[in-house]
């Protein structure tokens, strides 16, 4: 045993000897007191009791069990931690010895606790990116939409398109500019918010009217934009006619105790004979517009070159009264 103790001694990792059947320590090296000051305070050799004290109380159970791994961490010179994994092994030559061998598990915590921080910071980081893209898309939808009606804006009716144009195969479309009509004496009469109300309505009642496919944008003031990728000139014209017939028919409450009725009046363009790109298109459906205007406005006004050339002279002067 005094050469076993010796060899013992000299390892450099905390190792104990334990009698189970008398519940003894029998040994316990240098590496292992060196752990803690209760192994080494009194005079007397270190007992089993002190072994329990150094394992925080738990050491009866690991005895028990036999099977168990102990991890204690110690605080070493530099603040920082020392952590040793104990456990308990039978001694090859008798049944009731027990071997309390403590590993330096230091470097492998250190890696686990790493890990985990690495883990942590992605988990954080794709955090980060999913909110970074909720409000990238958030912003993406405000920066695309009329704050006023909700429906697409400019910026969002040419991205639209052209998104459409350059992928659909056999493109073809109908582009019509709708306005409210005498907008202003709403304003005038009953106020900015009746105003906006009376935007906001005629916004939502146009979008239920039109295919769902549809683009409706708000191109400022009270002018609206339709654009219709499935009908024909004549089609588009009819559906707008019914728009303007559902819209005509609101009654809106005003402020005041009456309501009002409104109306718009449109001008529409279709895509490769009045016009190859949106700018042409709008162009056209505002002189389309304009005719509607001049023609007594509620009315839905296909452009057609004929309609400038030919009548244009005619309209004007009804425009000027002369
Ligand atoms: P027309 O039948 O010829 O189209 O006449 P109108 O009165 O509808 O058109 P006009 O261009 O004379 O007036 C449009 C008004 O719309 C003037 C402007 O103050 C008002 N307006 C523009 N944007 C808004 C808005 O966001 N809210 C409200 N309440 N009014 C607005
Ligand atoms: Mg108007
Ligand atoms: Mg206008």
């Amino acid at each position: 045993m005094v050469d076993q103790t010796s060899i013992l001694d000299s390892l450099n990792f905390p190792v104990a000897l334990v009698d189970l059947d008398s519940q003894q320590l029998i040994f316990i090296n240098r590496a292992f007191c060196f752990l803690s000051d209760i192994f080494v305070d009194g005079s007397e050799a270190p007992d089993l009791g002190d072994l329990d004290k150094f394992f925080d109380g738990r050491l009866s159970n690991l005895l028990k069990t036999k099977d168990m791994c102990l991890v204690k961490e110690i605080a070493s010179d530099q603040a920082a931690m020392t952590f040793y994994e104990f456990t308990l092994r039978l001694s090859s030559d008798s049944d009731s010895t027990a071997i309390l061998i403590g590993f330096d598990k230091s470097d492998l915590n250190e890696a686990r606790t790493s890990i985990d921080a690495h883990l942590m910071t992605i988990e954080e980081q794709s955090k980060d990116i999913a909110l970074i893209e909720q409000r990238n898309k958030e912003l993406y939808r405000l920066a695309h939409t009329d704050s006023l009606t909700g429906v697409a804006n400019r910026r969002a009716l040419f991205r639209q398109f052209k998104a459409i144009a350059t992928t659909s195969k056999d493109f073809h479309c109908i582009v019509s500019i709708l306005d409210i009509d005498h907008f202003k004496v709403y304003n005038d009469q009953y106020g900015h918010e009746f105003g906006d109300f009376v935007l906001r309505t005629f916004a939502r009642q146009v979008r239920g009217q039109i295919a769902e496919d549809s683009i409706i944008a708000r191109l400022g003031g009270e002018e609206f934009c339709v654009v219709d990728f499935h009908n024909t000139r004549s089609s588009a014209t009819e559906r707008l006619e019914t728009a303007l017939d559902i819209v005509k028919d609101l009654q809106l409450k005003t402020p005041k105790v009456d309501s009002v009725n409104i109306s718009f009046s449109a001008g529409v363009a279709e895509y490769a004979v009045d016009g190859l790109t949106l700018d042409e298109l709008l162009r056209n459906a505002d002189k389309a517009l304009y005719f509607a205007k001049a023609n007594g406005r509620s009315c839905v006004i296909p452009y057609s070159a004929d309609l400038f050339e030919k009548r244009d002279m005619t309209l004007i002067a009804k425009l000027h009264g002369t």
